[in-house]
């Protein structure tokens, strides 16, 4: 058995900026990913991205999970209490925690933040590599229950049940891309470029105030293919699939997105969801809870959330776009498939955001 582990950069930003200076760029690896920031205003130094990085860095021994890793954390101590005790957490963990419970209550438990139990029992992009015993599933599936967490007025946390535990790993990187952007804002930077291993975040335009192009990757193929373009400014575009840390086992495909109602990787015909968003946490979250609802769920969930778009790909290479993004085919594709007009053809007007699709892989369809 291949322990297949790769951290591919699913939505890569697709630069040029001819006529202004070079950004400044530096990148590192935290939360489990290369993490890249550009500053594309001029007159900031490194030393502001290195601000940047530290902060992560802050958030990431606050909130693994990981034992490997870390000695102990925030979540470790909250993962190894006994039931009902209350373990202090920083302001910050309090508050992912709090939305990740929100999102796992408004997803009626698909998104679950008690997913910890499921997490190590596979080990999924950490070391697992076979399916793990039924018995285990079962029992690790019983212990998932969001309910069971209680974030307490005093900025404490308890679990009910001994063998609970907490697992931010969907929702983390939103929060730190937003503090980033967060500490980005406040130093006056205007024109910015996050990525997050594919989590990005644009910080307004382009510096000539076109609007940033972000590619969405192709999940089968090599990094260098897409099936579109996210064309939008002062977003979040963030997706979440079955293809970044896996194992296979007998030519099944096990991956790191499971679904806390059966104890197994989420498997229900969609290829990936990507979330054109304003703030990254709720992305990030949402990315993760479209993926594990389906389809159909999914767009329904998404158009409650006004701030919030999806691109939603299915295994049968069908593209579905929420209300708010403005689809666009490109020129081959339309030749080959008969759609729409040219992303070109949008108006930038000052200030106003047009988050645009535009379909580049003709074996791809947008289904209206
Ligand atoms: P990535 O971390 O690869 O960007 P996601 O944001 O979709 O992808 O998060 C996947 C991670 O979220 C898993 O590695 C695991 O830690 C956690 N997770 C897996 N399934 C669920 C779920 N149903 N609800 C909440 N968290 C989950
Ligand atoms: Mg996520």
């Amino acid at each position: 058995m291949v322990q297949l582990s790769v951290t591919l950069i699913l939505l890569t930003a697709l630069l040029g900026c001819a006529g202004h200076a070079d950004p400044i760029t530096d990148e590192t690896y935290l939360l489990g990913t290369v993490i890249r920031v550009s500053i594309h205003d001029e007159g900031y130094k490194d030393s502001l991205i290195e601000t940047v990085f530290e902060r992560v860095a802050e958030i990431e021994a606050r909130m693994s999970t990981s034992e490997d890793d870390y000695e102990t954390t925030e979540l470790l101590s909250v993962n190894r209490a006994a039931p009902d005790e209350r373990t202090r957490v920083s302001p910050d963990t309090f508050e992912v925690l709090q939305s990740a419970l929100e999102y796992s209550a408004l997803s009626g438990g698909s998104f679950d933040v008690t997913i910890w139990p499921l997490v190590r029992l596979w080990k999924i992009g950490s070391g697992g590599t076979s399916v793990p015993p039924q018995e285990e599933i079962e029992r690790a599936r019983s212990l998932v229950d969001y309910t069971g967490l209680k974030l307490h007025s005093d900025g404490t946390v308890s679990l009910a049940r001994e063998g609970m535990g907490v697992d931010v790993g969907a929702i983390a990187k939103g929060y730190a891309a937003d503090e980033a952007a967060r500490i980005l804002s406040e130093a006056g930077v205007e024109h910015a470029l996050l990525d997050f291993g594919g989590n990005i975040l644009v910080i307004g335009a382009k510096p000539d105030n076109s609007p940033w192009r972000i590619g969405v990757q192709r999940p089968d193929a090599e990094r260098s293919r897409y099936i579109g373009i996210v064309r939008t400014a002062d977003r979040t575009v963030v997706t979440s699939g079955p293809y970044e840390r896996f194992f296979e086992e007998d030519g099944v495909r096990y991956h790191h997105i499971l679904n806390p109602k059966t104890g197994y990787p989420s498997r229900n015909g969609l290829e990936q969801v990507t979330i054109i968003a304003e703030r990254s946490i709720d992305a990030d979250a949402l990315s993760t809870t479209c993926y594990v609802l389906g389809l159909e769920g999914a767009l329904k969930l998404i158009e409650e959330f006004p701030d919030a778009e999806a691109v939603i790909v299915t295994e049968t290479q069908e593209v579905y776009l929420t209300s708010g993004v403005e689809r666009h085919t490109s020129a081959a594709n339309r030749a080959a498939t008969g759609g729409a007009t040219d992303a070109e053809e949008t108006e930038w007007a000052d200030g106003a955001v047009v988050t645009t699709f535009e379909l580049t892989d003709d074996e791809y369809r947008i289904v209206e």
